[in-house]
């Protein structure tokens, strides 16, 4: 094993295979190998089927190989995934795939990979420039994940752990909630990258659901209420829904939102997520 998270040997490895790292692609890798070992201690235990995303020059997957996890890690720079294989040459527990996230077939990548075939585990540092992007890609694969532990933005990581009533809670919160239980691991400095990123960074681990949180009839009509809710923050409910939700007027968000017994003075950021379904599921069942 290397060690890879430390500065002297990320610096080493990004020489010898002359690579200049690509801001473009969120390339800031971390350095702390005792970081390195908190995010890999709380997303798996030994033996685990996981899913890296965006492994970089390995950092973190060198540490779950060690826990003897079956490890299917996907990389968009051609680079890296040409470093990676010769990295761990040997190892017959990896499978690096080229390209991007956003693109994969996960279901597919965990019925090739994943002999197990229970759900598996996602773990990444993520890059930053499609954080929300990959959430939403994890949610819509819920039910094949277990967990996933991921370091993003600080910024971001406050939104989706936020509660009720505060300037962070939003629909990212919202949409989070609804897949998963997502918990604050620890927050990361920027001084433990290379190159620092512009900001803090923060490892959260959400625990997938087996189940949405609240009972939902149209999961669609859900998040346009969601969404209408957070895109004027400053509207009431009753304003914020009207002609932003399918063609609803002010009578028909009127009738709904007192079928749901929601006061139509308050704000999208009073409400929580089964007032949210409230909403939806009048709606769904008043206009049919
Ligand atoms: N895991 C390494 C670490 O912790 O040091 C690298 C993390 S770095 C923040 C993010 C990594 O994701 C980079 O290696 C980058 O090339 C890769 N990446 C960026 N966009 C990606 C995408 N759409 N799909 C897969 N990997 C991506």
């Amino acid at each position: 094993m290397y060690k890879i998270a430390t500065p002297s040997k990320t610096r080493e490895i990004l020489k010898k295979y002359n690579i200049r790292l690509n801001k473009r692609w969120g390339q800031n890798f971390l350095v702390d190998p005792r970081i390195a070992e908190g995010i890999v201690e709380a997303a798996c235990d030994a033996g685990d089927e996981v899913l890296e995303i965006g492994p970089g020059i390995g950092s973190l997957t060198e540490l779950l190989l060690a826990r003897s996890c079956r490890v299917v890690a996907v990389e968009i720079d051609p680079r890296l995934t040409a470093v990676l294989k010769e990295l761990f040459e040997n190892s017959d527990q990896l499978t690096v795939v080229e390209g991007d996230i956003l693109k994969q077939d996960l279901a597919a990548l965990a019925e090739k990979h994943f002999p197990r075939g229970g759900r598996f585990k996602v773990v990444g540092n993520l890059p930053y420039y499609v954080t929300s992007p990959i959430l939403v890609k994890l949610f819509s694969n819920y039910r094949d994940i277990s967990a996933a532990t991921l370091m993003m933005q600080k910024e971001v990581a406050e939104r989706i752990t936020a509660l009720p009533g505060t300037k962070e809670y939003g629909s990212l919160t919202v949409l989070c909630r609804y897949y998963a239980d997502p918990r604050i691991i620890f927050n990361v400095s920027r001084r433990n990258f290379f190159p620092p990123p512009e900001v803090d960074s923060t490892v959260v681990r959400f625990e997938m659901l087996s189940k949405p949180a609240v009972r939902v009839l149209d999961e669609d009509l859900f998040f346009k209420v969601v969404r209408a809710a957070f895109n004027q923050r400053r509207k009431t409910i009753l304003n914020a829904l009207e002609k932003s939700v399918g063609n609803w007027d002010k009578k028909c968000a009127t009738h709904i939102l007192k079928l749901a017994g929601i006061d139509p003075m308050l704000r999208g950021e009073d409400l929580d997520l089964s007032e949210f379904a409230a909403i939806s599921n009048c709606a769904a069942e008043y206009l049919g």
